[in-house]
């Protein structure tokens, strides 16, 4: 198809006349239509979806769909809102709207990772149509990937979920498309790898003609907490039924010390995963009950440990946290316990231990396994009488206590091993809680990565507009093996390292991390650097770097020379170079000219 020319300045009533097309990229020189050939088009996602009517399944692309009745979705809306009242109803049906939408971002990447990026984006409005949900036309369109900026405006017309709010429950005040808004909230922020807002501004459960919503960075809204109300699953299950949001728990108040570390172990979520391990939480925090936490390391077992305390009837009374492998053997069953003066040599003074000083409220004990059979035998002997002696000491000191512990190894194996004592074992067993891996809940990623980017820009005292698109992919297909907690670090690093005002990249959060996935050249025989798989120039560049290393590479002057060899060897034909680039020919020019210009 012959490129059309590209306006430098395109208007509202263009763009609806040509709804079915998009803007490559928003308010710079860069307009462009994206109609040449942009995928993923609408037949191709249309493609995606197909019935297997012999075996009772329905597919988009390799996710199993259902094709239900909207009265029944209605009905199902209706018992919610009866049942837990409005603003709980609303909660629930925004994060599953998330996950829904969240799932075709991921589907979308997956299938066309080399997919025209205005394209991408009107994806998941063209999926949400196909799936009967809502018509959606953009109204403006906005978004510069390497700022890491949103700004669209859309109108959607015969929302279903209007149709069922309206015959229910007739006009109102508040907008009623509640898990269409998470929807477009889950895949735009998926998509983005930063949170992205929408939000209802006019809706026909209100009155309106058609549906109005406007879709912003976090930043650019200011206050969103209202939004993460109903979209983080923690805020709205310490609620009682009925419950208007405001009547929630006051989120901590911005100070010093106190608050960072509270807002350090804050859980972060609204995966299936995520949310299952948050309602097992909240049922068992009501209670004094044992909790074992079970998963890798590094998956935020301390942090579900404190919200299990702050939730608890124990929240005012202290919560005290030990990790038995950080102390050495010697000094853990003081350290647990305490000592009586005397006791040996160098106690000089008598020192209540962990157990005593969290009377009242919970102790965490991290890694139990590798506690001692001194300790264990003492450890079970609290759980079960509620009393300790001191080391050295005789005295027998009542506690309270509200045992969590956390393992990262097999502690039944470690029972029949014989290193674990099975009745203590059984005892700390009560409530078993297994938390996934990150691998295992990837919708999460990107609001991790939000939340973590907000925290560590303000700890450090940055300014950093976002992440790249590639950096996003990159962290979507990255296998964490470290978790969370490896999330954290190596955006806490990026932070550090990228340049203020600019969004972060994959070279600033991966240094060494092996980005397997995206391993796209290898030698061949003759010594050449061949494409092996497609992921194109950026995955390229981005495995020379971390096997090289960055210092050995002068990446802008690679690129352009990649660029440059790749045109020449397709006799200046930019489509042919750009298919051998596994770049569309839009991509390439905008390279071309970047090098140009630089
Ligand atoms: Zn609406």
């Amino acid at each position: 198809m012959k490129p059309q020319p590209a306006p430098s300045k395109i208007s509202l009533a263009e763009l609806s006349r040509h709804s079915d097309t998009m803007l490559r990229k928003g308010d710079s020189d860069h307009f462009n239509w994206a109609s040449d050939g942009s995928v993923p088009t609408l037949a191709q996602l249309t493609e995606a979806l197909f019935f297997s009517p012999g075996d009772g399944r329905i597919w988009l692309n390799d996710q199993r769909m259902l094709l239900v009745h909207s009265a029944a979705m209605g009905h199902l809306r209706r018992e919610l809102i009866d049942t837990l009242g409005m603003a709980r109803a609303r909660g629930l049906l925004t994060r599953a709207g998330y996950v829904s939408g969240a799932r075709d971002a991921q589907l979308v990447r997956q299938r066309w990772p080399e997919g025209d990026a205005a394209a991408v984006f009107m994806a998941g409005a063209r999926l949400h149509a196909l799936e009967g949900v809502v018509k959606v036309t953009p109204v403006s369109f906005s978004f510069d990937i390497d700022r890491g900026t949103y700004d669209g405006e859309f109108i959607w017309e015969h929302s279903s979920e209007d149709d069922e709010h309206i015959s229910a429950y007739g006009l109102g005040a508040d907008p009623a498309c509640w898990s269409q808004v998470g929807y477009a909230t889950g895949y735009v922020t998926t998509l983005f790898g930063q949170q992205v807002i929408f939000r209802e501004l006019d809706c026909r459960a209100m009155g309106a003609s058609a549906c109005r919503v406007v879709g912003r960075n976090a930043a650019a809204w200011g206050d969103i907490s209202e939004d993460l109300r109903y979209l983080e699953a923690h805020d709205f299950r310490a609620m009682a039924p009925g419950a208007e949001p405001a009547a929630a728990a006051p989120p901590p108040a911005l100070g010093p010390a106190g608050s960072a570390t509270q807002d350090r172990h804050e859980v972060v979520g609204a995966s299936p995963a995520f949310v299952s391990a948050c309602h097992l939480l909240d049922r068992v925090a009501r209670t004094s009950a044992t909790v074992l936490f079970s998963g890798e390391s590094g998956v935020g077992k301390e942090a579900f440990a404190r919200r299990l305390h702050r939730i608890s009837p124990r929240a005012e009374r202290p919560f005290v946290a030990l990790n038995c492998a950080a102390i050495p053997e010697g000094l853990l069953e003081s350290e647990l316990f305490g000592v009586e003066k005397g006791a040996y040599t160098g106690a000089h003074a008598s020192r209540e231990g962990r157990f005593e000083r969290a009377h009242g409220g919970t102790l965490f004990l991290d890694e139990v396994g590798t506690l001692s059979a001194v300790a264990q035998a003492k450890l079970l002997r609290v759980l079960q009488e509620g009393e300790l002696e001191r080391v050295g000491g005789s005295r027998l000191i009542q506690v309270d206590v509200r045992v969590a512990a956390a393992t990262n190894v097999d502690l039944r194996a470690e029972v029949q091993a014989g290193r674990f004592r099975a009745d203590l074992f059984y005892r700390l067993n009560v409530f078993p809680l297994h938390l996934p891996p990150l691998r295992e809940r990837r919708e999460d990623i990107p609001l991790l990565m939000s939340h973590f980017l907000r925290r560590e820009s303000q700890r450090h005292g940055r300014e950093v507009s976002g992440f790249s698109a590639r950096a996003v992919r990159a962290a979507l297909h990255y296998d964490w093996p470290g978790n969370i907690r490896e999330l954290l670090n190596l955006i806490e690093r990026a932070v550090i390292n990228v340049e203020d005002g600019m969004a972060i990249d994959v070279h600033h959060m991966f240094r060494g991390e092996p980005l397997a996935r995206q391993a796209v050249l290898a030698v061949s025989s003759d010594g050449e650097l061949a494409r092996e798989a497609d992921p194109g120039v950026d995955n390229l560049l981005q495995h020379l770097q971390s096997t090289l290393g960055a210092a050995a590479l002068d990446l802008p002057a690679l690129e352009a020379r990649l660029l440059a060899e790749a045109v020449q060897a397709h006799d200046g034909n930019l489509s042919a170079a750009a298919r051998a680039l596994g770049l569309s020919r839009a991509q390439l020019a905008y390279r071309l000219e970047r090098h140009v210009a630089g």
